[in-house]
């Protein structure tokens, strides 16, 4: 019970967002778990935490970089396993997302 309570002072004394989390997106997180912004404020390209290469491009192929998935950006050889089936879920979470959107749209044109 009062666990409970402190829980709810907590929440409604944290700011609704970071500064640090608008700056990022805050729609898409988990990528920053593995990665950090070169240039905040020009936001293009990012570093991977595990081997430290600066990939150009957005959180994205970042997620790309940590799964290795090949095609749009080198293969991360310091991720590890945990973290490449992280992101292959992340990857497909997104590409789900926008296929459901696409449904929406096409169903409401109907
Ligand atoms: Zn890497």
């Amino acid at each position: 019970m009062i666990y409970v309570l402190i829980f709810n002072r907590m929440e409604n004394f944290a700011p609704p967002c970071s500064s640090d989390a608008t700056l990022k997106g805050k729609f898409d997180n988990i990528g920053w778990e593995y990665g950090d912004l070169v240039d905040p404020g020009k936001s293009q390209r990012v570093k991977c935490k595990s081997c430290k290469r600066v990939l150009s491009g957005v959180v994205f192929r970042l997620k790309q970089h940590i799964a290795r998935i090949k095609g749009n950006v080198i293969s991360c050889d310091r991720s590890t396993p945990i973290n490449q089936v992280k992101c292959k879920r992340a990857l497909e979470e997104v590409r789900n997302m926008k296929e459901n959107k696409r449904k929406t749209l096409e169903e409401s044109w109907e």
